[in-house]
């Protein structure tokens, strides 16, 4: 079996979008990871329940990633009770994937900029890498806490390959300028979020009603 690096892109993905999907790809390109486990949140901590549940939401995962084979849906966070912490998915991972291989736990900016609110956040790096998706020109906080920890830990995307965790890497990469905030609230609005994420996906929120889909038709109709 192949021992590179693997990729932990962890989310709400309510719903999953070509901004997700897109960077979780580059990395993986760019990373040279063996592929990139997309580990939809069952509950998230720091978030209002969402609206889908967490099994449709690992549906749309499954739908969008199910024609790449190097992005794969990783459910284990379903079969949880309580909050989804990401550090007990690092732990259970690095039990089944063995001390050696490298992890890199793949966050954006916005996460990174707030992750001393994670629950044991600074044990993250026992067990993975901390990768952060950041657009060109994007730099890293210089001051609090985590900057300090960043500074600590910074090390290069050349370096993931030398060791199973540890280092935070700051990855310049385009970034696709696409959140779910947008296409639920696209959605609930009446228009379509088609080409923001995948058609497989709008295809399955449009079945289930999801966000408002299709309220606007129905009401037109008499049908609500
Ligand atoms: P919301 O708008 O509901 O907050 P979101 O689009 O930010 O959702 P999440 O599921 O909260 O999606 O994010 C999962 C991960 O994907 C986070 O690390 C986040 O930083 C990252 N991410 C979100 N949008 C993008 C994007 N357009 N490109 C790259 N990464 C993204």
């Amino acid at each position: 079996m192949s021992s590179g690096p693997i990729g932990i892109f962890g989310g709400t993905f309510n719903p999953i979008h070509h901004g997700h999907l897109r960077s979780a790809l580059e990395l993986k390109q760019s990373l040279a990871l063996d592929q990139v486990r997309l580990v939809p949140a069952a509950e998230p901590p720091l978030r209002r329940a969402p609206e889908l549940s967490a099994e449709q939401r690992a549906e749309l995962v499954e739908q969008a990633v199910a024609s790449e084979p190097g992005l794969v849906c990783d459910r284990r966070e379903l079969s949880r009770q309580g909050p989804s912490y990401t550090v007990d998915t690092l732990v259970e991972l690095r039990t089944e994937l063995g001390t050696d291989r490298p992890l890199c736990l793949i966050v954006g900016t916005d996460i990174l900029e707030r992750l001393d609110q994670w629950h044991r956040w600074e044990e993250l790096l026992d067990f993975a890498h901390l990768v952060v998706i950041a657009r060109p020109g994007w730099r890293m906080p210089e001051t609090g806490r985590i900057a300090s920890w960043v500074e600590e830990h910074g090390g290069v995307s050349a370096d993931l390959q030398g060791s199973p965790a540890g280092l935070v890497v700051l990855q310049q990469q385009r970034q696709l300028p696409i959140s779910a905030t947008e296409i639920r609230d696209m959605i609930a609005a009446g228009q379509s979020p088609r080409y923001l994420l995948p058609d497989a996906v709008w295809d399955t929120i449009q079945r289930l009603g999801a966000y408002g889909a299709g309220l606007e038709r129905q009401e037109q109709h008499g049908i609500c």
